[in-house]
Formats: C-alpha cells, sequence, structure tokens
C-alpha cells in the first residue's frame, strides 16, 4: 500500500486532498498546526505540531513516504498578505517549514514531493491591465511578486527544483489560482475573496449594499477545489517537472463576481467599493501547459462551484432559510 504524507492536513486543500487519496486506498499520515476546522480528518494518523520546529519534523517524519504532498503555509486572503503586517512571519515561517521538509526528505530518501506554489510569484508588471493580465509559467522571470508571500513562493519553488536536481528527488510545483469550495474558513480574517463575499452576501439584508474591497475592478480567476485535487493527481501521475498553472481561465471582475453571488443568493444587493488591500489589476490562469502536458482543465464553471461554496457557507451562517 503506497504511504503518504500530507503536510498542512488541517488546511482548506490539505483537509480535501486527504479525503481523495483516502479513496484511493492509501495509507495517509496528515500534519499541522490544527486539525479541519469543519470535520474529522480521514488521515490514517494526524500529528499536531510546527513544520517549522525541526525537532518535531524529526519525530513524526520517519518513513520514507512514497509520496509528499507540501501544502503547509502561513498564508491568507488579501486582508492577511497585503497590509505589511505578517510579511516577516508569512516569509520567516514558510520557509523554514520546507528546508525542515526537504532535509527529512532527502535522508528518508522520499522519492517524490509535490509542492504548492501560487499565481502570486507572476511579476506586477505583467498584471497592470485587468483585461489583459499574462501568467504563462514562462513570464515568471524577471522576478517581480507583488507580495512577500510570492517571493517566498518563489524562492520556495527554486529550492525543491534544487533538490531535484541535486538529490534525486522527484519534484511536481502547482502554482494554484484562487482555490474556493466548501470547507474552507470564511471569518477568521484569513479567508480568501470567494469565501469573504459569500460570507458577506450571506449576512446582507435583501435590498441593500455590500463592501467591497478597491474599486471591484481588478480580475481574476478563480478554482473549484474538486478541479484543483484533479489538478493535483494529474500532475503528480504526470512526467512534467516545471511549474504549472492550476487554475481557471475564466476571468472575471471582483465586483461582477459580487454580483454573481448576490444571484445565487436570490437577493438585489448594491455594491459599496471602499479602500482596502487589493494586489493585482488583473490575473488569470494560463492553462496551455496544464492542457498540453497533464490533459486536464477545470470541470466546474464558476457559477456552479460558486452556487455549492454560496449553499454552504449559508448554511454555516445559519442564515433562516427564506420562506415566500
Ligand atoms: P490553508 O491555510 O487552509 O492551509 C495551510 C495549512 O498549513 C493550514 O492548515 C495551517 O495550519 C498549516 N500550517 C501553517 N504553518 C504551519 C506550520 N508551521 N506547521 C504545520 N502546519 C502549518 O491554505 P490552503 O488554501 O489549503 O492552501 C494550501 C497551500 O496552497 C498553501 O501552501 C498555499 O500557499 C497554496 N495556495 C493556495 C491557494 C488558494 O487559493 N487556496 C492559492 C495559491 C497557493
Amino acid at each position: 500500500m503506497k504511504k503518504i504524507l500530507v503536510l498542512g492536513a488541517g488546511g482548506f486543500i490539505g483537509n480535501h486532498l486527504v479525503n481523495r487519496l483516502k479513496q484511493s486506498n492509501y495509507y495517509v499520515v496528515g500534519i499541522d498546526l490544527k486539525y479541519p476546522e469543519f470535520n474529522k480528518s480521514s488521515c490514517d494518523e494526524f500529528a499536531i505540531g510546527d513544520l517549522g520546529d525541526f525537532n518535531f519534523c524529526t519525530k513524526h517524519i520517519t518513513l520514507a513516504f512514497d509520496e509528499i504532498y507540501q501544502l503547509a503555509a502561513d498564508m491568507g486572503g488579501a486582508g492577511y498578505i497585503f497590509t505589511g503586517e505578517n510579511d516577516f512571519n508569512i516569509m520567516h515561517n514558510s520557509v523554514r517549514i520546507n528546508l525542515n521538509v526537504l532535509d527529512l526528505a532527502i535522508k528518508l530518501q522520499v522519492k517524490k514531493i509535490f509542492y504548492a506554489s501560487s499565481a502570486c510569484i507572476y511579476p506586477k508588471y505583467n498584471q497592470t491591465n485587468p483585461d489583459n493580465p499574462l501568467c504563462s509559467e514562462d513570464s515568471a522571470y524577471p522576478a517581480d511578486p507583488d507580495s512577500e508571500y510570492g517571493w517566498e513562493k518563489l524562492f520556495s519553488e527554486r529550492l525543491y527544483l534544487t533538490a531535484a536536481r541535486n538529490n534525486n528527488i522527484d519534484i511536481r510545483i502547482a502554482r494554484f489560482h484562487n482555490v474556493y469550495g466548501p470547507f474552507g474558513i470564511f471569518n477568521n480574517g484569513k479567508e480568501k475573496a470567494p469565501a469573504a463575499l459569500c460570507r458577506k452576501v450571506a449576512e446582507a439584508e435583501d435590498n441593500t449594499t455590500i463592501d467591497i474591497w478597491g474599486n471591484g475592478k481588478q480580475t481574476r480567476s478563480f478554482l473549484y477545489i474538486d478541479d484543483c485535487i484533479d489538478g493535483i493527481l494529474a500532475l503528480m501521475a504526470s512526467n512534467y517537472t516545471g511549474p504549472v498553472n492550476i487554475g481557471s481561465e475564466e476571468k472575471i471582475s471582483i465586483n461582477d463576481f459580487a454580483r454573481l453571488i448576490a444571484k445565487v443568493a436570490g437577493k438585489k444587493l448594491g455594491i459599496n467599493n471602499i479602500a482596502g488591500p487589493v494586489g493585482v489589476n488583473g490575473r488569470v490562469s494560463d492553462n496551455t501547459v496544464a492542457k498540453r502536458e497533464l490533459n486536464w482543465s477545470p470541470k466546474y464553471t464558476l457559477e456552479q462551484g460558486i452556487t455549492r461554496t454560496y449553499n454552504w457557507i449559508e448554511e454555516q451562517l445559519n442564515v433562516p432559510v427564506k420562506t415566500t
């Protein structure tokens, strides 16, 4: 039986990934600072602790795992990444995790590692036009990410690639673009735009307004969680060793995204654009490499994915169901 280690198994994507890996009957060990918030993890073993602490890692990463999925990172949405207050933690904590993981993976002769990178590595100068951002994998350099989070991801991509080059570990790197879905946090300050917008819409009275950070004209693409897990598994099964975008090519402005969620909720809501952290003007996945090398494309439209997500968040907030 394949033995698999999932780091960040208590997080949003890690938790969903563990569920999917267990469907294939693998033996799955999870590590995180916390358990998943909304369900019991299906890991066979789960250790709670700090992957930045090398002593903790040596106690809990002890097997020559067939595969490691490294998703643990100190991260959050715009309200966490762009305010500047968390910059040292974001860089320091995530680098430490990746150094520890690689030290032990080399020692234990782990065969294959998946590393979760991000679309935040792409340079600011290619994302100034909301209608035409450039995010192909080969546009990453000369580097100029818009956050320390992006710089850390870029450094760690390179760190994993050096382990592939010098230490004979098979490495796969995904650059995720805004992954969303049920069982993700929506109200602790680290939530990202889809969950935050669903929460605001769910909490708003009909015929009122909701606040949106920035002018709302900034564009993004959003990937439904089931598609993300399919993409991770397709990448791991492929022979492609360079970083690959795992995202959606369905571009939408943040104001239009809020309108879409209001439509899903059956509410008439105005939009009040206010000052707030927003990031680049435009960003959308370019899936040319994923289609060619992994034969992977998302299956869910944004409307399908956000409907499932909205319904789940509304349920969590215990909003009374409309009777008329
Ligand atoms: P998440 O925050 O839900 O999961 C990350 C997990 O890592 C958390 O459960 C956290 O507790 C854990 N963690 C952080 N520091 C740790 C430490 N020192 N020791 C042990 N565990 C620690 O985030 P997610 O959305 O599931 O993202 C997973 C990965 O994908 C992250 O590396 C993230 O940077 C990357 N990513 C996610 C997105 C997205 O849209 N969700 C986009 C781009 C990249």
